[in-house]
This record gives structure tokens, C-alpha cells and sequence, in this order.
């Protein structure tokens, strides 16, 4: 069942979203080489708790952490550690936040050093994917209009989308109806209406869509090794224009930064 979230409901995602948003600033700051996934975690943590926020994704299902860290050709799910980001390394970093009893959640894959221009082309193809897909999220459209906008815009670049893996509606819960793919036909599936609030999460590969579990039974990574990426936001139907909760281009506040980092 898909739940519609009043106006007031939609302030409290973009609140929680709001935080999942400097968490990610805090990553994309803080990843460098020679830096462990461990400590990444640990600062998620600590920057969401600052917050008054929960991280979502610890505890959930037995997930060990408050956000995963999938590097290279790992998809999704990465466990936080003792793995350490090197130079040409891409990492993908997941963030769930509840605040005030809703979740925003939003992924974000981020270059560390030189990388190869195909990787450059992947992640830009996969944020592009992104935009391409919340830009359907409109009142009166369906759901495959995001999935095939999403799958159009990372094929026309050659690269492959992850199937078994999907968006999904977001609120009370982190996991709503209704699944979001990111493969599809346009005009198929539910009608979206205003107040439905969805993660639209493309994850793709510069190889195969075929995608391995690995023997953490957490971590997912593409089944030919190729590098992959995840760009994820969570979006607000509104009668006006979708409305990104989770945006990222608000600087945060530099007093903030510095007492986080001391
Ligand atoms: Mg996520
Ligand atoms: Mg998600």
C-alpha cells in the first residue's frame, strides 16, 4: 500500500533529508587515501546523533553500521571496516537518517584521485540517471516513466543497469511501497500522486547488470568485477515540480565542520 504524506509529514522528510545531506558532505570531505570505511562510519554516526537523528540502516535487518561503504565494483550494502580508500578508488557511501519518526535516504559515489575517464563517465552517467529519473516524478505519471528515464540515459552511455535491485517508496519506514526500478517501460506502473515520497536509486555497471553476494552476505558487487555506481535521492511528488529531500548543494556551516573534525 502506498502511503501519501501530508505537507507537514513531507517538512519532517525534508528535515531528516536535510541531515542525510551533510552526513554526505561530511563523506565527500573526509574521503581521501589512506582513509578506512571504519572511520567514514564512525563520523556518520556521530554527525547524525549531533543531529538528533537516528541512523536508520544500523540494527536494521542486523546491519552492523549507519552507513555502507561500497567501493569499486561493489554495488550496494558494504559493510564499514578496516578497508582503506585508495588513490583511483571510487566509493560509494549509503546514508539512511530518522528524524523526528521519518527517514530520508540518499547515496552518493565518490572519485578518490585520478580514476580512468570511463569511471568519470560512469558516475556522471549514474547522477545523470538520477536527474533524468526524479525530473519524471510528477503528479499523473507512472512509475515507468522514471524507471525507463533511468535506464535510457545509462544505456544511451553503454553501460549496464542492476535489475535486482530497485528504489522504493520512503517515509514512517525506510522501505515503502511502491518499488522503484530502475529498468522499465514508460506509462507502466502506479500513477504517482502528490504527497508519495520515493528513493529513486540508480545502480549501475560499466559491465554486466549481473550482480554477486558476497560471503559477508551484506555486501553486493557486480558479478564480472566492473566498477559501479549509486546515486540516490529521495523525492517528494508535489504538485509544483518533484522536490529533492535529501539536496546536497547547501554549504554547511564551517564552525560545524571544524568542531566535528577537532
Ligand atoms: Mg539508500
Ligand atoms: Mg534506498
Amino acid at each position: 500500500m502506498i502511503k501519501l504524506k501530508s505537507k507537514a509529514e513531507i517538512e519532517k522528510m525534508a528535515a531528516a533529508g536535510a541531515v542525510v545531506a551533510s552526513v554526505l558532505n561530511v563523506m565527500e570531505r573526509e574521503i581521501g587515501v589512506g582513509v578506512t570505511t571504519q572511520h567514514l562510519d564512525d563520523l556518520a554516526e556521530q554527525t547524525i546523533r549531533e543531529a538528533g537523528g537516528i541512523p536508520t540502516f544500523k540494527g536494521y535487518r542486523g546491519f552492523p553500521a549507519s552507513i555502507c561503504s561500497s567501493p569499486n565494483a561493489m554495488v550496494v550494502h558494504g559493510v564499514p571496516g578496516e578497508f582503506e580508500v585508495g588513490d583511483g578508488d571510487i566509493l560509494s557511501v549509503d546514508v539512511g537518517v530518522t528524524l523526528d519518526g521519518f527517514v530520508g535516504d540518499s547515496a552518493w559515489t565518490f572519485a578518490v584521485g585520478a580514476i580512468p575517464e570511463e569511471t568519470t563517465a560512469l558516475l556522471d552517467t549514474c547522477e545523470k540517471a538520477l536527474m533524468a529519473g526524479i525530473a519524471q516524478a510528477k503528479p499523473g505519471n507512472h512509475i515507468g516513466d522514471i524507471s525507463a528515464a533511468v535506464q535510457k540515459v545509462t544505456e544511451d552511455a553503454g553501460f549496464a543497469v542492476v535489475r535486482s535491485l530497485v528504489g522504493h517508496g520512503v517515509g514512517a519506514e525506510m522501505h515503502e511501497d511502491p518499488q522503484v526500478p530502475n529498468f522499465g517501460t514508460a506509462g507502466a506502473g502506479p500513477v504517482l500522486q502528490e504527497g508519495m515520497t520515493i528513493a529513486i536509486e540508480p545502480m549501475i555497471t560499466a559491465g554486466t547488470h549481473e550482480i554477486v553476494l558476497a560471503d559477508d552476505e551484506w555486501s553486493i558487487s557486480s558479478a564480472d568485477g566492473s566498477m559501479s555506481a549509486h546515486f540516490e535521492h529521495t523525492v517528494a511528488v508535489t504538485a509544483d515540480a518533484p522536490r529533492v529531500l535529501t539536496r546536497r548543494n547547501v554549504p554547511e556551516p564551517a564552525v560545524a565542520v571544524n568542531s566535528l573534525l577537532a
